[in-house]
């Protein structure tokens, strides 16, 4: 900028100064031809003078006289042109002189100027010619000089203006140089402050100098940048609040424009939908393929969608079409879609219509089959046949009690509240007392139940009753599944801050894919086995409930024809 403002200048300058120059050269040279022709116009009356009163015989000789006193060539020329008297030449020999400029503007004018190259002397001249009356007659005394003086001395006012302009030029181009410096000085820190501003150091301002426009600009560049950074700030401060906020819900969020581009979407919505990379700026489609979704969106309608997505795993999507209006021109700018995972809902739905179609019919069996044996009853004469229907009516009816018993439990597990019952309970006393209650049942099929320990004053947070349920539930399941004189182990532990409790048999043993499902309700291995055994199939669902609660976990070992372990680690 400072070189432009310097070609400019100096360009201003040299035009000025050529007009300039040319005005004073024309200006002198007038000036030294006016002089001049002054001082011929008064030797020229003196020449007339001379004429008028001196005695001659002829006009040559007088000229030449004329030429002694005055030294300029002396012609002397008749109105009609002819040349009558010359001081350098002979009249008679010279041409008419009707067509010479000064001759036709003296006869006119009364003077005449003109310079030309003589060709009677073969020199550049300067003619000066008057009009004058002798005897009667009009004459014309012109007056010549060499023009080299005039020559010489225009040509020593071109040197001086030709110098003078130079050094004009050199000392205004420095001035020019350090002035536009100093002028460009606060434009160029100006333009640095704003560079680094737009690059994002928002605290950069100018220092001002001067109180002129340029200082001016500076201060309304400041207060304009601080405008910029308070609003990129509140912007920054709002789009973070956004992104947390999104970022922080449970619930999908994906931003479409009208042309079905994603604009936003927030990691909820990427995770249901198994998106890794950033899809900002892709067609929708391409992302997420869902043919009932994309006809959705085509119809441009609000709406709300269930869809199932098969990979990874299989999840069942909520999804809610909105539009997003521009506030300003209430138009449409694209689509929103909030996508809740419903997976667990459906599947707690699937799980309760389960349990509600295998709690009837677990209630169903028994029932039919004391309604059976109990209208069968009115016709059986014999005693003991009686005594045997009476019986099975009373296992029934005990298969019954349990069952309930089982559901009862579950329900109250299920219900928040339970969690005010928790007491500090001392484990080994608790095993002990199980290993005690245990004990004739084991009896009764030759079973050993041992208790081994190597930690005595170990406690855990819980319900004192649910806790005992539940080691009944294992040793129980322990000892119906294990074949007469067998055996079975309690196992107590403390590693870390953790208790480990393991129930060890060495029992018939669980296929290897039954171990997963082991925990659901009524699931069992072998239905029949369970039956007969009095199982409901709900004791290791109420026993993973009870660990749960305790903010424990169970894990299940097992070989067939070897035994099972179940291991249950609790917070001390
Ligand atoms: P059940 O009332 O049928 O015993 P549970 O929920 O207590 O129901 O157990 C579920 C199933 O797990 C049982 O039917 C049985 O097949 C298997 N099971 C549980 N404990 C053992 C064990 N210690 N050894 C072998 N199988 C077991």
């Amino acid at each position: 900028m400072r070189k432009k403002l310097l070609i400019f200048t100096m360009t201003v300058l040299i035009a000025t100064i050529v007009l300039i120059s040319f005005l004073f050269y024309y200006y002198t040279k007038n000036l030294l031809i006016n002089t001049v022709a002054n001082e011929l116009d008064y030797q020229a009356n003196i020449a007339i003078d001379f004429i008028n009163y001196s005695n001659f015989n002829d006009f040559d000789e007088i000229a030449k006289k004329i030429k002694e006193s005055i030294n300029k060539r002396v012609t002397i020329i008749k109105d009609d042109g002819v040349v009558v008297g010359d001081s350098d030449v002979e009249s008679s020999k010279m041409e008419n002189h009707k067509d010479r400029k000064e001759f036709l503007e003296a006869i006119y004018h009364g003077k005449g100027i003109s310079f030309r190259k003589s060709s009677t002397v073969n020199q550049m001249l300067f003619y000066y010619a008057k009009r004058f009356n002798y005897n009667g007659q009009i004459y014309i005394m012109r007056l010549a000089m060499k023009f080299d003086l005039i020559k010489q001395i225009q040509k020593n006012i071109i040197y001086f203006l030709f110098v003078t302009i130079i050094m004009a030029l050199i000392l205004a181009s420095s001035l020019a140089w350090v002035f536009l410096g100093k002028f460009i000085e606060p434009i160029r820190d100006l333009t640095k402050i704003a560079t680094i501003i737009s690059m994002g150091d928002y605290d950069k301002r100018i220092k001002i100098k001067t109180k002129d426009e340029i200082g001016q600009l500076g201060h309304s560049f400041n207060i304009m940048a601080a405008r910029l950074q308070e609003t990129i700030l509140d912007l920054e401060d709002k789009k973070n609040k956004l992104i947390s906020i999104l970022k922080s819900m449970d619930d999908g969020v994906i931003a479409l424009d009208n042309n079905e581009k994603i604009i936003l979407i927030n990691p909820a919505a990427k995770k249901m939908f198994d998106i890794k990379e950033d899809v900002t700026g892709k067609h929708f489609i391409e992302v997420i393929r869902n043919l009932e979704l994309e006809e959705l969106i085509k119809q441009n309608t609000e709406d709300e969608i269930e869809i199932k997505i098969p990979y990874p795993d299989i999840k069942y999507l909520k999804i809610k079409i909105t539009k997003i209006i521009n506030e300003k021109n209430n138009e449409s700018v694209g689509t929103l879609m909030v996508i809740q995972d419903i997976s667990k809902m459906k599947m707690l739905e699937n799980m309760r219509s389960e349990f509600v179609a295998n709690v009837s019919h677990e209630l169903k069996t028994p029932l039919t089959s004391i309604k059976g044996f109990a209208e069968t009853l009115k016709d059986v004469e014999d005693e003991n046949v009686r005594k045997k229907f009476l019986d099975i009516i009373n296992i029934e009816a005990e298969r019954l009690t349990r069952l309930i018993n089982d559901i009862l439990i579950l329900s109250e597990l299920e219900n928040k509240e339970y969690a005010l019952n928790f007491e500090k309970l001392n484990v080994l006393e608790i095993l002990e007392e199980i290993q005690y209650i245990m004990k004739p049942l084991a009896e009764s099929k030759n079973i050993e139940i041992s208790l081994e320990t190597n930690c005595y004053d170990v406690y855990v947070y819980g319900d004192r009753d649910k806790f005992k349920q539940m080691l009944i539930n294992l040793l129980d399941n322990a000892i119906k599944y294990t074949n007469e004189g067998g055996k079975v182990k309690i196992k107590l532990e403390k590693i870390k801050n953790q208790v480990i409790i393991s129930i060890i048999d060495n029992g018939i043993g669980i296929p290897k894919e039954h171990l997963p499902r082991l925990f659901e309700r009524f699931y069992r291995v072998d239905k029949a086995r369970s039956r007969s055994l009095g199982g409901t199939g709900l004791g290791l669902a109420i026993v993973k409930h009870v660990v749960n609660l305790m903010q424990g976990k169970i894990d299940v070992e097992s070989k067939v024809g070897e035994g099972t372990t179940f291991k249950i680690t609790l917070p001390l």
